[in-house]
């Protein structure tokens, strides 16, 4: 991204050159740009209302680290309340859980945001390498259902308005072109950059980043001199490998502007097709019978995982 001109907004020579706007800009006129455009998402999409408490859910990597900087930054302007979260995973493989927490309650700590740490074991009874062993499933999907539930079980018995988290605009596409190509229309219906509240107390789910792509946000963070961590989880590299994420980054590197385009055409008319197409096949979510928590059966997903590592079903 690196540019010999002169940045947009004063005499100073440009060290980032944001080729989807051609706009080339200094170090300090790049942070503002990349912090209003993620004001305007925020209020483009209501994301976050005067008075809200946002729980912001923070792994330690770029960005989630990113947008606990951001919204801290915003929280003042905008009037909403933050505080931050690291779920400790219990993944022991290169010390994982352990720096991810130390990591994230470190840049909380610089930033002036009260922070905690929830450990999955202590709250469930077992962590992600217990049910890794037990259940016959990729660590990434358990992983991924384990973050959704723990995050939302905890804002909800906090009593926070809304759980942020750093999905990013690649994150997005990589999803609308995954779901379209395997016919996943119920899944891909329900991917929004704010998800109402599907139960009365349960926060809703945003993804400030929505239209945010990772290149300028670990831009930002570099900037900011945040001291993220690198991947590491020794999990990483049973995940198949992201073929569509890199297509779509040769496509963004070759025609700037793809994704964006992609998650906006979705929104506006994929998405409305989609849900009134879908309207009578999706099933209404109700409280799991156990938890509480929103479920499209009897029993909520992660009750069943529990169930199954710990031998109770
Ligand atoms: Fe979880 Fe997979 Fe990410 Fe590791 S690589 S933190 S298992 S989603
Ligand atoms: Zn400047
Ligand atoms: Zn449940």
């Amino acid at each position: 991204m690196g540019a010999r001109k002169k940045c947009r907004f004063c005499s100073r020579e440009a060290s980032v050159f944001v080729r989807q706007a051609n706009l080339p800009l200094c170090e300090e006129h790049f942070i503002s740009w990349f912090e209003r455009k993620v004001e305007r998402t925020i209020r483009r999409y209501d994301l976050i209302r005067p008075g809200d408490k946002v729980l912001v859910a923070v792994s330690g990597g770029k960005d989630s680290m990113a947008l606990l900087c951001v919204l801290k930054k915003l929280s003042g302007c905008m009037g909403f309340e933050i505080e931050g979260v690291t779920l400790d995973l219990g993944i022991k493989g290169n010390s994982y859980s352990a720096r991810s927490v130390e990591t994230a309650e470190k840049a909380a700590e610089e930033l002036g945001v009260k922070f905690h740490v929830v450990s999955i074991k202590d709250r469930y009874g077992f962590d992600l390498d217990d049910a890794v062993r037990k259940v016959r499933r990729p660590p990434c999907s358990i992983c991924g259902l384990l973050k959704r539930y723990a995050l939302t079980d905890v804002a909800r018995e906090m009593d926070f308005d809304a759980l942020a988290t750093g999905h990013t605009l690649n994150d997005m596409a990589r999803f609308v072109l995954a779901s379209f190509m395997s016919g996943a229309f119920s899944e891909l219906v329900r991917l929004t950059p704010a998800s109402a509240s599907e139960l009365p107390g349960v926060p809703r789910r945003i993804k400030p980043f929505y239209e945010s792509l990772e290149e300028h946000i670990r831009t930002y963070a570099d900037l900011r001199g945040l001291a993220y961590m690198e991947d590491g989880c020794p999990y990483a590299n049973t995940a198949p490998t992201d073929r569509l994420r890199a297509f779509l980054e040769e496509m963004e590197a070759r025609s700037p502007g793809t994704m964006h385009a992609m998650v906006r055409n979705y929104l506006k008319y994929l998405r409305p097709a989609l849900a009134s197409y879908l309207e009578d096949e999706l099933p209404p979510l109700r409280p799991c019978s156990r938890c509480g928590l929103p479920s499209s059966g009897e029993l909520c997903s992660f009750c069943r995982l529990r169930d199954r590592v710990l031998g109770t079903g």
